[in-house]
């Protein structure tokens, strides 16, 4: 059989994987190098109490005959839609408009196949790597990078967008940590109401907005008609492993000729998807409980001042340094150097690992992006040695 030509247009493997590889050559070289890890965006600190119990108790009702479940709805839980909906967006969005999936990089995946392979996908340059891939393995490169700057906070040229059908918009940013502005958000839905387009867009880090900055793209008037949003349980309450999220699809968002959107996701995910795990449904009940929701903006309070501690160590060292106010992580640039090299001496001279920033996107050349997932004495760690670099 003939090898699917879109493999060969990614890169042979993901971006974290090629961290991982340098990491290990290093290590093969130096094998009692304690090396501090601010690469991967991944949580560190244990799930909570409340998650924890809902967790035990879920496994200890499937394991008696009158509570057994097996199957549930594709769409997740009723139980779970209505306390996002209520919990996380007061109400603003409809229970039925919201589909559990088994976390936000897999609905990624699933959206390629729902928008087909005749659409343009406009991405913003730098981006979460998964767009990119998921997009080019389904249709090929037909991908239109949209280049973001950090003198328009990291927002695109609005009329690019005439350019795409669907553009994925990721507010706060990974990899940049910028936050969009209303403003900014108000011009990409009245854009994409006027020239029929859709926006994904992606608030996987909504948990980390702090003051009256937006949470979710519904907080923009009109946005229902335009726009899917995705969500993760991952970083706002530890759910990496555990794995949950979903996807907002509006009953008001139409394609051209008028057909609902929501009508072909709930198609595609019954034929491609049986429903998020129940342990891990119940596990999100319990983290959006009154309890659980004071654990949880715990957690992400003390990743935020992790954050803090990285931005003024990069800023102290004179480095022009983005982000980690309203996200976990920051963008740094390394004057003088390319991503990868200057991923290679950070390695080198502060045995510390990071991302390249050109592994997002070609704007991200000469960048570098600063996780600041990590337990307090990692970190402090890394701040020490930092000055080994600069
Ligand atoms: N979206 C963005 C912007 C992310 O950074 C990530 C994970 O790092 C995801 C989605 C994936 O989240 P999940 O763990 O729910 O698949």
């Amino acid at each position: 059989m003939k090898r699917n030509p879109h493999f060969a247009c990614v890169s042979e493997r993901y971006l974290f994987q090629e961290v991982l590889k340098r990491k290990e050559a290093f290590l093969k070289e130096h094998p009692h190098a304690k090396i501090i890890s601010l690469s991967i965006g991944d949580t560190t600190e244990p799930l909570s109490k409340t998650i924890v119990e809902g967790l035990i108790e879920s496994a200890h009702s499937l394991g008696k005959v009158e509570s057994y479940l097996g199957y549930g709805p594709e769409k997740g839980q009723e139980a779970l839609r209505k306390k996002i909906a209520d919990a996380l967006y007061q109400n603003k969005v409809s229970s039925d408009d919201i589909f559990i999936s088994d976390g936000a990089k897999c609905d990624i995946g699933r959206l390629q196949i729902l928008f087909g392979s005749d659409c343009t996908i406009g991405l913003q340059d730098p981006a979460y790597p998964a767009y990119l891939d998921t997009a080019v393995l389904f249709r090929g490169p037909k991908i239109h990078l949209l280049p973001c700057e950090p003198k328009n906070n990291f927002f695109f040229n609005i009329e690019e967008m005439k350019k795409v059908d669907a553009v994925f918009i990721c507010s706060p940013n990974n990899p940049t940590g910028a936050i969009l502005s209303k403003k900014q958000l108000e011009q990409a839905v009245a854009f994409a109401k006027k020239h029929g387009k859709i926006i994904v867009f992606d608030a996987a880090y909504a948990s980390y907005v702090q003051g009256d900055h937006l949470r979710s793209i519904y907080e923009i008037e009109g946005a229902e008609d335009v726009a899917i949003e995705i969500g993760s349980f991952s970083k706002m309450a530890g759910f990496s492993g555990v794995r949950l999220g979903w996807t907002v699809i509006p009953s008001s968002l139409k394609f051209a000729d008028g057909h609902p959107v929501k009508a072909d996701w709930s198609r595609l995910i019954t034929t491609f998807f049986n429903g998020a795990s129940v342990l891990s449904q119940k596990a999100a009940l319990s983290a959006l409980s009154h309890e659980g929701l004071k654990e949880i903006a715990t957690q992400v309070s003390f990743y935020l001042e992790n954050a803090s501690l990285l931005r003024n160590a990069f800023i102290n060292l004179n480095f022009e340094t983005y982000g980690g106010e309203h996200s976990p992580y920051l963008w740094v640039r390394i004057p003088g150097k390319t991503s990868w090299q200057a991923f290679q001496e950070l390695l080198d001279k502060s045995h510390i690992i990071t991302t390249p920033g050109v592994g997002f996107g070609p704007q991200g050349e000469g960048f570098l992006r600063i996780s600041s997932f990590g337990r307090r004495s990692h970190i402090e760690e890394a701040i020490e040695r930092l000055h080994k670099f600069s």
